[in-house]
């Protein structure tokens, strides 16, 4: 499936884990820099993947716990699956999507390359994890990211990220999946049966309580590949390229493996929102 990755909040950072000398105001300054592959700004495959296997996980019953202690867990929520040789059946749905120790999985994503000239800009955030002293004082500001000033400020970081519109691009492939399993990972994407545009709001990357990290998953297209000796003849010529939204549509209206109450939850969060979120620590 090829897919555009779209930042719909101000801005997206996805952190190498580097650390490198910028320029800011004449002066070096730390800076958490944005992942690459050679020159290029990338949002590395494992990110994306990562990121949607949280939502599946929570659309699912599937292993690791996110519902809180007082909601109703599903009889199938479990600590964590084992793999036992031939029996993928057995895993929940996010392990038999992303897989397990002993089992790859059969989703993954390329890492995703800019779409057209997408510039980085430097930005100033409050640390996420204060120290204990400053005792939470929340401040609030309308609506999405505040924007602070460029000056070294202590509890406050510089990072580099793309601003709101920038966009990527990533191929997902998948292997043999049920139109259960591949609705289930659409609806993890943010795609719904009843919109002509993805409304759902994906988070990813860093600082998302500073309110960075806000994408639109849009599919563009699928291609697929026949089984047996028809797959060299569509490995040759590049598989059949399947209209995207009857695909989509057919596989998303097969819910065996959707939590209802964790998908009204998801679609109520997800929807892009014009709320405050906090500039300061808290
Ligand atoms: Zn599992």
């Amino acid at each position: 499936m090829e897919i555009e990755i779209e930042v719909v909040s101000d801005y997206l950072y996805v952190g190498s884990g580097q650390l490198e000398l910028r320029s800011i105001q004449g002066r070096e300054q730390v800076c958490y820099v944005f992942a690459r592959q050679n020159e290029t700004l990338i949002i590395p495959g494992t990110s994306l993947k990562g990121a949607i296997r949280g939502i599946v996980e929570a659309l699912s019953n599937s292993c690791v716990r996110i519902k809180a202690r007082n909601e109703s867990v599903p009889s199938r929520a479990h600590e964590g699956c084992e793999y036992k040789k031939g029996e993928r059946e057995a895993l929940c749905p996010a392990c038999r999507l992303f897989g397990t120790t002993g089992y790859r999985g059969r989703v993954h994503f390329a890492d995703a390359t800019p779409v057209g000239e997408v510039r980085p800009e430097i930005i100033k955030i409050a640390d996420l994890w204060p120290p204990r002293q400053i005792q939470g004082r929340k401040f609030y500001q309308n609506k999405a990211h505040q924007r602070l000033d460029l000056k070294p400020a202590k509890n406050h970081r510089f990072l580099e990220a793309v601003p709101k519109g920038a966009r990527f691009q990533t191929n997902l492939f998948f292997e043999n999946l049920l139109e259960e399993e591949l609705g289930l990972l659409a609806r993890a994407l943010g795609l719904d049966l009843h919109s002509e545009d993805p409304q759902w709001v994906v988070k990813l990357g860093g600082a998302k309580p500073r309110c960075l990290g806000g994408v639109r998953f849009i599919p563009r297209r699928i291609r697929l590949l026949g089984e047996g000796s028809a797959l060299f003849s569509s490995l040759l010529n590049g598989g059949s390229a399947s209209e995207v939204k009857p695909l989509l549509a057919r596989c998303l209206a097969r819910e065996e493996l959707l939590d209802q109450e964790a998908w009204k939850r998801f679609r109520q969060e997800a929807r892009s929102k014009d709320e405050p979120c906090p500039r300061e620590v808290y």
